[in-house]
């Protein structure tokens, strides 16, 4: 921790991984801990509070401290994907619980809860996203344990209202939960608007060079339902790798400058395609013209993420010949890293896909912006 300056922001403490200077050496990186087993005192205890690579390792440890601070919470835990995260959360309720889970909500957790939710006992509904009176209705009608939130919800940037999504969780004793990964803690905090959980896919922004694959779950408040989370974690195993943990923690000390950077690039994208003629609809929270823009510039600061889509005049066809045509974004799944990708969803989602077929997902990365308006405009005139 930062003996200096135990007061510094976030951006700060996360610039110097919460100041970390080790011991032996002074070295200003911290080593990656591969120990898989530590040393037992001779009266059999662990004073050094560290047993066995499954439940503890200090380079998880390091990260989840930068983490918790970045997103101003009270405990983290690191995981081995985003997905392990997600249903780490989803696991924690009890048969019979009931979960209210948006509709458009990143493809492999609807997925997962589709295939599983109902044979883990946990009964899913699903609410409009951005319709909090059809969510305090439904809230009312079936007493959830849990309310999911996704915001800006991939691949459509719908926007939750999180504080009144929390006050709704709230008033009958649900906990919200927001999966942050679009936003990062740099655009927004949802434990400060209410939420009592945020998970990441730390496989984007949090690492950013698409080189890790990570989940991240931090709390408001060490609870009973954390203390389950953190015993699945531990019991089913899903810790993060010490390597992926030390590369979290790289990415974390550059998080800021990276999130804006690729926010800036996104919001002059949109900007600049807003009223193109071969497109149908720009879907960017940060548009005045978006839908859940005013509620997005609320809960939201310093940018609306890195990533937009776009629906092409023509269908799916046009979309996919669109594609075809970029030569700087690369024809690839995944988002947040520093380099730009599309992705036409719906052929990942398959048919059940809320998405529309004429839907191209950017993942804006931090290249020269007159780099990325000249390849998509040479793309866009080719079709
Ligand atoms: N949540 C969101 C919003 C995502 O975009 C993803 C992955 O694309 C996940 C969760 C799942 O994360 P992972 O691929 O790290 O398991």
């Amino acid at each position: 921790m930062s003996k200096n300056f135990p007061d510094a922001s976030p951006e700060t403490l996360a610039a110097q991984a919460l100041g970390f200077v080790e011991p032996l050496t002074g070295a200003v990186t911290p080593p990656v801990y591969i120990a898989s087993t530590y040393e037992r005192e001779a009266d059999l205890t662990y004073a050094r509070g560290h047993i066995y690579g499954r439940p503890d390792n200090q380079t998880v440890r390091l990260a989840e401290g930068v983490l918790t601070k970045l997103e101003n919470g009270t405990a983290s835990l690191l995981v081995a994907s985003g997905m392990s995260a997600a249903t780490g959360i989803f696991m924690a309720l009890k048969p019979g619980d009931t979960a209210l889970v948006p509709e458009v909500m990143y493809w492999g957790v609807r997925k997962w809860l589709n295939e599983w939710g109902a044979e883990w006992g946990v009964k899913i509904v699903y609410y409009q996203n951005d319709d909090m009176a059809a969510l305090k209705a439904l809230t009312e009608q079936h007493r959830p344990a849990l309310i999911w939130a996704e915001t800006p919800s991939n691949p459509m940037w719908t926007v939750t209202d999180l504080a009144e999504a929390a006050r709704i969780a709230h008033s009958v004793g649900a906990k919200l939960a927001v999966d942050s990964t679009v936003a990062t803690p740099v655009l927004s905090r949802p434990l400060e608007h209410g939420a009592d959980l945020v998970m990441h896919s730390a496989t984007k922004y949090i690492n950013g060079h698409s080189d890790v694959i990570a989940g991240a779950i931090v709390t408001a408040k060490e609870d009973d339902f954390w203390r389950r989370i953190v015993a699945i974690r531990k019991d089913v195993g899903t810790i993060i790798g010490p390597f992926e943990a030390w590369l979290l923690l790289r990415g974390m000390r550059t998080l800021h400058i990276r999130v804006r950077a690729a926010s800036a690039n996104a919001m002059a994208i949109a900007q600049h395609f807003e009223k193109h003629p071969k497109l149908e609809r720009m879907l960017y929270p940060g548009l005045p013209a978006h839908p859940g823009h005013a509620i997005a510039a609320r809960q939201m600061s310093g940018g609306f993420s890195g990533m937009l889509s776009m629906r092409v005049k023509g269908g799916e066809q046009k979309a996919i010949a669109l594609a075809a045509n970029l030569k700087l974004f690369k024809r690839a799944t995944s988002l947040g890293g520093v380099e730009s990708l599309v992705e036409h969803r719906r052929s990942i989602e398959g048919d059940t896909s809320p998405v529309p077929g004429d839907l191209l997902r950017f993942s804006v990365g931090i290249e020269k912006i007159e780099d990325l308006i000249a390849d998509l405009e040479q793309a866009l005139a080719a079709i």
